[in-house]
């Protein structure tokens, strides 16, 4: 800056000053016309002293983008007398050299002040920071090579971190994984960069996640991103695993990343505390059923000897009629009364097994492929030891179901665990398969099949009657449940033995009607 006060200074020789500084510089007036100019700024805007002397700096460098920060820089020296630091702008030059275009400046506007301490004149000074398109290239260097500082950064987070990690970009290819996450799944780094993420997902993840995606990059429709939750993923030897999996969300510049932390659910603790959370529910559900279960089974078995001793008690009091004697009023008494009894016990019985059959059923449109994920999740925790590979074969048209929720993953629930149980104790390939397909009656048939040792003769034939085990522990009453359940909803449940070796059960569900969607939908 060549001068920065003049108290005494004559304009003459202000604009002389300037019009000899070294440095590129203009004399402003309060008003912001140019009142002089140095010849080396005169050179850098490669413009003749005419093109500039005279004019109101603001026509001068008109259009330019830099020219509201000019303005505003300008005001402020004016209004507070004091020095001011524009910082950089892009300046088109008025002369419009061939080729030029814009110049970045980096600009200072100071005052000079009259002995009263007002504002007299304005030095504009600027240095030239290069043309724009060599200042946004440097800039761009600049960012790339702060990127790759940061992208070394986080490999090494991604190597030290202790928690299973992935970063994907926004077309699901994976970008990164931590060590963990290489061990968890079994990939390296080298095997798992670039391929699409669905390779750590079983079905029926695995078909739609490239959609969750575009949906959300088009509609910003959260489904999982900032909630974590329990979803099952897939090992490169194909076996299953639960897993809690948390989503964050990385915008870099111009690109857009997604961040999965991931914790193994198999071992810890907390898959224990997590798995009680989650069978809470079902478990309630399923104790409920099973008293409606036995009620059911009681009412039955009971209510026939309760016919016959009320058949019994009808005789005696004709057998009575023929009597003669001081006793016999009384006893006919007690028999009427012993048989009132029978029949108050059958209505009890009868009550009991119509309260529990009805009990807190509630209907509503369901998306079944999440409610199979949830059982599925539910009754495959633990299970990693038995190296099971489960498979999902889910028809995308049975979307829908009109269903209790829970106990509809009750019966899944049941299905699967029989499954798990008896694949733990069979030889060769564990699998587990759940499918579903729509017929064309418009129900909806899902399967459950296992590659195990089959049914044992002595069930077959009452598979879904109450108390039929095979299992020193079992209570055989799961399956009588799950017919119970089904058969509320409509529908049958049935065993085949499967072509390969193994069981598939199935069972049928009715997709909702567009009037019974419609009125769920309103209340
Ligand atoms: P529990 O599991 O208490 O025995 P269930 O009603 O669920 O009661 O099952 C009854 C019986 O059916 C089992 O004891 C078992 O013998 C047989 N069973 C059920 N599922 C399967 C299966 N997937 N493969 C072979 N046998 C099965």
């Amino acid at each position: 800056m060549a001068i920065t006060h003049a108290l005494a200074a004559l304009p003459q020789e202000i604009a002389a000053l300037v019009s000899a500084s070294p440095h590129p510089e203009l004399l402003l007036s309060v008003d912001f016309s140019i009142a002089a100019a140095s010849e080396v700024y005169l050179e850098l805007l490669d413009a003749p002293a005419q093109a500039v002397v005279g004019k109101d700096i603001r026509e001068v460098f008109g259009g330019s983008p830099g020219l509201t920060g000019l303005a505003a820089s300008l005001e402020t020296v004016v209004r507070l007398g004091t020095k001011h630091w524009m910082g950089q702008g892009a300046f088109l030059l008025p002369g419009r050299r061939e080729g030029g275009g814009e110049l970045i400046f980096d600009v200072v506007n100071a005052p000079v002040l009259s002995p009263d301490g007002s504002v007299v004149w304005i030095i504009h000074t600027v240095r030239e920071l290069g043309q724009l398109e060599a200042v946004r290239e440097t800039a761009r260097l600049a960012n790339e090579a702060a990127l790759q500082a940061a992208e070394a950064r986080l490999r090494s987070v991604l190597q030290t971190v202790p928690d299973a990690m992935i970063i994907i970009d926004e077309r699901g290819r994976i970008e990164s994984l931590s060590a963990t996450a290489e061990r968890l799944f079994g990939y390296t780094m080298a095997e798992a960069a670039g391929k699409n993420i669905k390779l750590f997902m079983p079905e029926p993840h695995r078909g739609q996640h490239d959609e969750y995606l575009k949906r959300y990059l088009t509609t910003g429709e959260k489904r999982i991103i900032g909630i974590g939750r329990i979803v099952v993923g897939q090992r490169k030897d194909g076996t299953s695993f639960p897993m809690h999996l948390t989503i964050g969300e990385l915008r870099s510049a111009n690109r857009h990343y997604f961040t999965g932390f991931i914790r193994d659910l198999t071992d810890q603790q907390m898959t224990q505390d997590r798995l009680k959370e989650l069978q809470s529910e079902v478990t309630h559900m399923s104790r409920f059923t099973a008293l409606g279960e036995m009620a059911s089974t009681l009412a039955h078995e009971i209510n026939q000897p309760l016919t016959a001793i009320n058949n019994y008690l009808k005789g005696c009091h004709r057998l009575l009629e023929r009597i003669e004697g001081e006793q016999v009023p009384a006893l006919r008494d007690a028999l009427s009364r012993a048989a009132d009894q029978a029949l108050r016990a059958g209505q009890i019985i009868r009550r009991l097994r119509e309260f529990v059959s009805r009990g807190d059923s509630e209907r509503r449109v369901e998306n079944l492929p999440k409610l199979i994920e949830d059982a599925s999740t539910l009754a495959m925790v633990g299970t990693r030891e038995n190296a099971i590979t489960v498979s999902f074969r889910l028809d995308p048209r049975a979307e829908q179901v009109l269903v209790d929720r829970i106990q509809i993953q009750q019966v899944l629930v049941n299905l699967i665990r029989n499954a798990v149980e008896i694949l733990s104790e069979s030889p060769g390939r564990r699998e587990l398969e759940i499918e579903t397909l729509l017929e064309s009656d418009g129900t909806i048939q899902v399967g459950v099949s296992d590659s195990g040792t089959g049914l044992a003769p002595e069930v077959r034939a009452h598979l879904f009657q109450p108390f039929v085990t095979t299992k020193q522990k079992g209570m055989g009453l799961g399956l009588s449940i799950c017919r119970t359940i089904v058969e509320a909803h409509g529908g049958k449940i049935w065993a085949d033995p499967r072509p390969r070796g193994g069981t598939i059960f199935r069972f049928t569900l009715r997709v909702p009607e567009e009037s019974e969607e419609a009125a769920l939908g309103q209340q």
